[in-house]
């Protein structure tokens, strides 16, 4: 038998969705369970070609660009 190695990939151990409907899915799941809105976030993943939850970065303070 082969194993496949995942050596390397940053997304090791996350959960992966298949979509981004499912992503979004897992969001709100977050959210229904105490998450705060808008701090979680769907986005597509460069390794394995899936999507991941992750957290967005909180703004503290508002920074005039
Ligand atoms: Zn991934």
């Amino acid at each position: 038998m082969t194993r496949t190695e995942t050596k390397g990939r940053k997304c090791d151990g996350k959960r992966r969705h298949n979509s981004k409907a499912r992503a979004l899915a897992a969001v709100a799941w977050h959210v229904a369970r105490g998450a705060a809105p808008g701090a979680l976030t769907a986005y597509a993943c460069e390794f394995c070609d899936g999507w991941h939850v992750g957290h967005r970065p909180t703004k503290g303070r508002r920074r005039r660009t």
